[in-house]
């Protein structure tokens, strides 16, 4: 490793000790080229633990390598993709696929479970009785739901709103990857203990996961309950108040504040 490799390498740590949401610039191509392809073991590396890449590189890095979301380049093109691939049983009985919906440049990203009935009807998530409590939460921190995007680890609805099985999760979560690898959040919102536990592939619940921002691939993201979860339990609303108002805090330091992300 030259010294100027291993500088960066140490700031980088530094950088990473003090927030995880400050980057330094990029290494340039023709660096990134003459550096080794080969780990200290001889191993190729690993792109989704390669802190010089981009939150968004090495979020696509976890896309199965003989995906043809490979290779697209739009959201309207994986959208199409969508709306015409079969991966699974459920791709089959919907009615229309959920893909996602909001501002394709968002800087707030809010992910959920699945979609239901009402969202399988319309093709859109969270047009229910739980998106519309979604959207005065995010009212409540000053959002418009056309400011965000929204979308769920599953684009096709379970049958009686049962939870995803591992096998519909593992085929559809690389088309949720591809989404955030598009669209470039600054920030992540769970909203529920699947989305939450898929992403940081961590079964805990959701209680501990709540009132702290995890690295998910070097992009800040916050857990709170699912709306659906508060309809049931009006008594967490409060709680997820304050993690919503953290989320916001942290939104206006890194947006208003122009913290840089690694492009
Ligand atoms: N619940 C979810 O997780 N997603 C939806 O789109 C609707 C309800």
């Amino acid at each position: 490793m030259s010294i100027l490799q291993e500088i960066r390498t140490i700031l980088e740590h530094e950088v990473r000790i003090a927030g995880p949401l400050v980057y330094l610039p990029p290494l340039s191509p023709q660096t990134r080229e003459s550096m080794p392809h080969r780990d200290l073991f001889g191993d190729e590396p690993d792109a989704e633990a390669d802190v010089s890449l981009s939150p968004y590189a090495r979020i696509h890095a976890l896309i199965p390598t003989d995906s043809p979301l490979h290779s697209m380049n739009t959201l309207d093109e994986v959208e199409a993709y969508v709306a015409k691939t079969v991966l699974i049983p459920l791709d089959e009985h919907r009615t229309n696929p959920v893909f996602g919906v909001g501002n394709p440049d968002a800087d707030l990203m809010v992910i959920g479970e699945a979609p239901g009935a009402d969202e399988d009807a319309k093709g859109e998530p969270f047009v229910g009785r739980a998106g519309q409590l979604l959207d005065k939460i995010l009212q409540a921190i000053g959002f418009e739901r056309a400011d965000v995007y929204i979308a769920n680890i599953l684009k096709s609805r379970p049958p009686n709103n049962r939870d995803p099985l591992p096998a519909e999760v593992e085929a559809h979560v690389p088309i949720l990857y591809k989404q955030i690898a598009l669209i470039r959040p600054r920030l992540i919102l769970c909203v529920g203990k699947t989305s939450a536990t898929t992403l940081l592939n961590r079964p805990t619940s959701l209680s501990a996961l709540r009132q702290k921002f995890h690295d998910f691939h070097g992009l800040p993201l916050l857990v709170t309950y699912h709306p659906a979860a508060l309809l049931r339990n009006p008594q967490w609303k409060r709680p997820t108040w304050e993690d919503v108002q953290m989320l916001r805090r942290r939104y206006d330091q890194i947006v208003a504040g122009g913290m840089e992300v690694l492009s």
